[in-house]
């Protein structure tokens, strides 16, 4: 029996309801694209029309109500975010547009300070290429070196051949918690104490981490945690730097202007102390309040309620895929989150995902912004379903039903 009642929580979510029209006439959709991107549940909309209707102003820099008002809702999602990933303190966590700007903020701040000629930077071959473009760019900029951690056949990271690549001149690890394109659940913990190990920083992707798992940056012992909103159940454009505190305040600012000051002459500038110092200009307010809104949803259903049902749920969609005939499962290790991606003889994927849109199901085909990961199997794309806890046992059986039919249609 699920941990929560999964009806229930499916009217929570309008566009579950929706009809589809085009070539998917009439269906009920079926939302598998969740790594690409969440639904949002009504008290999310509804909060996000609440702060426009009751609260919307600038922050920080007037003294009248709706400013207090507006400030008191962006500061109180800023202290949900800090609860909700088990940081120390609210000053560490850095609002920004979403994961690809949180690793270049980083990069870019954190990384211009710290890496110089010869040192070494470590992603692993499962990064989404917002983690691995942004390190490339700065590695080619100081003359550093980025090295690569190896994955096994089935996707996982191999921990020994980590261990090779780490010496004095490794300056920071950056590495995924939760691959998007495979659902592989990494050695996190294990990565970033390796890391420490050598005196070098960590960086944890947790794009596909945080909406599937307890994420707890303290024990996980993260210099750097980030993740976006939209993969969350929160609105788009609002995302999430967390640093240590130490470590940010010895950071140079990224982007200058309002808001990141304590003073400004023309000779000189004051910067603000984190997280001010990194949040340039008027913020993305309403967003940051409806992602807290979202964690404050995923608290009412319990993130290990999630976890335990989509566990269940993915091990039964795998069961129904390798069903198939001619279907090969790409990423087949031991822990998973959410993902399930294959490739089918005979079809190009995108006919398998056109075969599924007729049928009103939505899923992602294509390199998933994640290439290197994809060859290292002998791919350019996969199909790739992906769960999120307001699917059901149902929409999968739909699935699996579909891609088999077209694999056993006469062409
Ligand atoms: N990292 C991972 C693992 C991701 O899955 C994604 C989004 N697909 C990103 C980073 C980038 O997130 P965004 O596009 O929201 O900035």
């Amino acid at each position: 029996r699920p941990p929560f009642d999964v009806n229930a929580v499916r009217r929570d979510f309008p566009i579950l309801q929706e009809r589809l029209s085009g070539k998917s006439s009439g269906k009920q959709l079926v939302w598998f694209d969740n790594a690409a991107t969440t639904h949002k549940p009504q008290a999310v909309i509804d909060r996000l029309a609440y702060f426009y209707a009751h609260e919307n102003s600038n922050i920080h820099r007037a003294a009248h109500e709706l400013a207090a008002r507006a400030t008191d809702a962006y500061e109180g999602a800023r202290d949900k975010v800090k609860r909700f990933i088990g940081a120390s303190s609210s000053d560490e966590i850095i609002f920004v547009r979403g994961a690809t700007e949180a690793i270049n903020l980083v990069a870019k701040t954190w990384g211009a300070q710290n890496v110089g000629e010869g040192d070494e930077i470590i992603v692993s071959n499962l990064e989404h290429h917002a983690n691995i473009v942004p390190w490339q760019q700065l590695a080619a900029a100081k003359g550093a070196k980025l090295r690569v951690i190896p994955v096994d056949d089935t996707g996982q990271i191999l921990l020994d051949e980590y261990r090779k690549l780490l010496n004095d001149k490794t300056r920071i690890v950056a590495v995924t918690q939760v691959s998007n394109a495979l659902g592989t659940v990494t050695p996190i913990k294990d990565i970033v104490a390796l890391a420490h190990s050598v005196g070098a920083k960590a960086l944890v992707d947790g794009a596909q981490s945080v909406s599937h798992m307890r994420v707890n940056v303290q024990q996980l012992d993260a210099d750097f945690f980030v993740f976006s909103g939209h993969k969350i159940f929160g609105p788009t454009g609002i995302g999430v730097v967390y640093g240590k505190r130490d470590i940010l305040e010895n950071m140079p600012p990224w982007q200058g202007g309002g808001n990141m000051i304590a003073d400004v002459t023309f000779e000189r500038t004051i910067y603000q102390p984190p997280p001010n110092r990194f949040e340039a200009g008027t913020g993305n307010i309403a967003d940051a309040v409806g992602l807290g809104a979202a964690l404050d949803y995923v608290d009412r259903i319990g993130i290990e309620n999630i976890g335990s049902y989509e566990h269940d749920l993915l091990a039964y969609a795998t069961q129904g895929l390798l069903t198939i005939p001619g279907i090969r499962l790409i990423g087949t290790a031991a822990e998973k989150a959410s993902v399930a991606s294959f490739v089918l003889k005979g079809f190009t994927t995108q006919e398998v995902g056109e075969a599924l849109n007729r049928e009103g199901i939505a899923v992602r085909t294509g390199h998933h912004c994640a290439q290197p990961i994809l060859r290292r199997f002998g791919v350019e794309q996969t199909v790739r379903p992906s769960l999120a806890f307001y699917n059901t046992c149902e929409e999968v059986d739909r699935m699996v039903q579909v891609v088999y039919r077209l694999a056993t249609a006469r062409r």
